[in-house]
């Protein structure tokens, strides 16, 4: 098949009118004065120095020159894989001057198939894989994306090494996934830079015999080369030198019967189809990597584990504390003896007030109608003798109202009662703690115990309850506060007053009524304090949050840490990668493709460590956490049984996870971002 080949430049002022375009449809290509600098620091290079030409649909062409001549560079601009520094190239008579960043990655997707001299095989992928990838990038679903491969690994008689690693192949196996890649989307247009450049005469030779193949089907074919042989299976030699063309010849040779390309429509895949095959691909590099892998994710790793059991730990506390303030009993509002704050306020108090004393209680007692109990309390710590045995516990003296305020239950005998108090009887209930300690399974009703050189007689037995912060009900013993203040302190001083609104709602009105009254019976003086239960409780409550923020934002810290650690190796593999990036876009990977592939890579990186966080904050809170409590580093301690285990709160997992994922994608946007923008051109040359 002959063609009168004309000289570019004949037709350049034709080709600005559109009218001309539509009649030169069959112009493939066509380059027009096109040149190319490269500019390294002070030095330029003129790659290309205004070359011109015109290929039409169906050719065979071969490009000839000495290296350096700038071959690659006229391919690289014709493959869309960089732009001139001047001149104009029309694309099926489309000026791609003006085409975007993705309008040149579908070009390269759909209409160019590229063959390199070293391949760029992907080489941690099989065989087939490499062929598929154009197609990934067209959104092809995974079927259909086999079922294209394995025909395309067929035509270059390939089929049976499909799952072969590139390492595995020889030159010009390899040359042949290369050149199924290069089909596998049906392109129009195959270009091929020296594909034969870096393979022995045999192999060689059989490439080229492919090439003749695709001819004959139809594909526009230009193929740069070194060798004279090679240039001859094409219809058209051009050779160039210096960045110029000095010669444009017909060979002698023609090829018959060129059948027409035909293009089917691909099925498409999902958004979420390429996502699952990006998470596919991610996973698998980074397995390769494991001993990395792992490193990199120990900061997330640590820090969803910190998250996780500090908030499980606060929250153990925080239920702890909420049983707790039950045990202590609920509405009780405490009355406390209070010191001068300075010398004149202790002088001008002098003599004036009685203190807390018994008085007060009579009074509440009888004028206060939203008090329900009210008890005194004189604490002493004292040692306790039965027979050869004792114990050094608390001598708390109160009164029968006590027992209702604090929830007391008896395990056997009874509570001291009025008269008990009024009589100064030298009797005493006694708990769990003590029973243990002195009576080794023995009744201790009716038995006498040594109080301070006093024999005491056991009349009842509490039942055990626990602790409560530094309150321990079960190492006590209760003997009424008349018995306390004529046997062991001597004084009608009283050390609290424990009184128990009848209703939640009245116990700010029994506070305000306590401190009119008790400013009265004082002579107005200002030496008692008033607290409530839930004051205490508050107080405790925000010393466990602020606790939780320390702890929460320590761990916050940590994932920071654990995000910067990501977003480093994703530097490091976007570098590593630099080629794999290259190959990617020659065959028509976007940027959104470049960037969503390594965002997914960093989050996995999260997700590994998120999960392995989970697991490490559950660990961390049941066996430190108890630790630090049982330490008493966390205010109360926690009782026996299942209560006071930390607590790990779904919340708070989704919360470190989320959190985790959004440190994956936030650390590795950078990266993947630079990755994304990376030259084509540039990243295929990348040693
Ligand atoms: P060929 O493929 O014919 O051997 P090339 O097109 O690769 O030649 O290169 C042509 C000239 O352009 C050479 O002098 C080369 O050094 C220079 N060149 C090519 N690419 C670059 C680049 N990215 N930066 C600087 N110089 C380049
Ligand atoms: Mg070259």
């Amino acid at each position: 098949m002959l063609r009168r080949l004309t000289a570019a430049k004949d037709n350049t002022r034709d080709r600005r009118h559109n009218k001309e375009n539509v009649l030169n449809m069959t112009d493939l290509i066509r380059i027009e004065n096109v040149t190319k600098t490269f500019r390294m620091g002070e030095v330029e290079v003129r790659a290309l120095r205004g070359i011109s030409l015109v290929i039409k649909q169906g050719e065979f062409v071969s490009i000839m020159g000495s290296s350096g001549s700038g071959k690659t560079t006229l391919m690289d601009i014709l493959g869309c894989l960089s732009k001139p520094t001047s001149g104009q190239y029309f694309l099926s008579g489309q000026p791609v001057e003006n085409l975007d960043d993705n309008q040149l990655s579908d070009i390269r997707n759909y209409q160019i198939g590229f063959v390199f001299q070293t391949f760029n095989l992907l080489s941690r992928t099989a065989a087939i894989t490499n062929v598929e990838l154009p197609l990934l990038y067209s959104g092809v679903n995974k079927k259909e994306r086999r079922s294209l491969a394995r025909q395309a690994l067929q035509a270059v008689g390939l089929e049976h090494r499909a799952n072969h690693f590139p390492n595995e192949l020889s030159g010009g196996e390899r040359q042949r996934v290369a050149i199924a890649r290069a089909l596998v989307g049906n392109p129009q247009i195959i270009l091929a830079d020296e594909p034969t450049g870096n393979l022995d005469s045999a192999s060689g030779k059989e490439i080229m015999e492919l090439f003749k193949e695709l001819h004959k089907q139809g594909k526009t074919i230009i193929l740069v080369t070194h060798d004279k042989e090679v240039a001859l299976y094409a219809e058209r030699t051009i050779h160039i030198r210096d960045g110029k063309k000095i010669e444009d010849n017909l060979n002698h040779n023609t090829t018959e019967d060129i059948s027409p390309i035909k293009k089917e429509a691909h099925r498409r895949t999902s958004f979420v189809g390429n996502l699952i095959s990006g998470f596919s691909s991610g996973y698998k590099g980074l397995l390769s990597n494991k001993m990395r892998t792992f490193l990199t994710t120990l900061g997330i790793i640590i820090g969803v584990a910190a998250v996780i059991g500090t908030l499980g730990i606060g929250e153990g506390a925080k239920q702890q504390i909420t049983s707790q303030i039950e045990k202590l009993g609920s509405n009780v509002v405490m009355v406390f003896p209070s010191r001068a704050e300075s010398k004149e306020e202790a002088l001008e108090w002098r003599g004036r007030s009685p203190g807390l004393t018994y008085n007060d209680i009579i009074a509440i007692e009888n004028k206060i109608a939203s008090a329900e109990n009210v008890a005194p309390q004189i604490r002493s710590n004292e040692r306790v003798k039965y027979l050869d045995k004792y114990w050094d516990t608390t001598i708390m003296g109160t009164s029968q109202p006590y027992r209702y305020i604090r929830n007391l239950e008896l395990a056997s005998g009874r509570f001291f009662n009025d008269k008990d108090v009024s009589d100064w009887s030298k009797v005493c209930v006694i708990g769990k703690t003590i029973v243990d300690e002195l009576f080794d399974g023995k009744d201790p009703i009716g038995e006498e115990v040594r109080i301070k050189d006093e024999l005491f007689t056991v009349i009842g037995v509490l039942t055990e309850k626990g602790r409560v912060g530094w309150e321990d009900f079960d190492d006590q013993i209760l003997i009424p506060f008349t018995t306390a203040q004529k046997r062991f302190t001597g004084s009608d001083q009283i050390n609290a007053i424990f009184i128990q609104a009848r209703t939640s709602e009245l116990a700010p009105v029994l506070q305000t009524d306590l401190e009119e009254l008790l400013f009265e019976l004082h002579n107005k003086v200002d030496d008692f304090r008033i607290r409530s239960q839930e004051q205490f409780q508050e107080t405790i409550e925000q010393t466990a949050n602020t606790m939780k923020l320390m702890l929460a934002c320590i761990a916050a810290i940590a994932l920071l840490v654990g995000g910067i650690g990501i977003m480093n190796i994703m530097l490091v593999s976007v570098t590593e990668r630099t080629r794999e990036i290259g190959i990617r876009k020659a065959v028509g990977a976007k940027r959104r493709d470049i960037l969503v592939q390594f965002l997914i890579e960093s989050t996995i990186l999260a997700l590994v460590g998120g999960l392995l966080g989970i697991v490490g904050g559950f660990l961390f809170a049941n066996t430190l956490g108890n630790l630090f409590v049982g330490a008493g580093m966390m205010g109360p301690r926690f009782a026996r049984g299942t209560e006071g285990q930390s607590v790990v709160t779904l919340s708070s997992i989704l919360l470190s996870f989320g959190f985790a994922v959004i440190v994956g994608i936030f650390f590795g946007m950078y990266p993947a971002n630079k990755a994304s923008k990376l030259d084509p051109i540039e990243a295929l040359r990348y040693e």
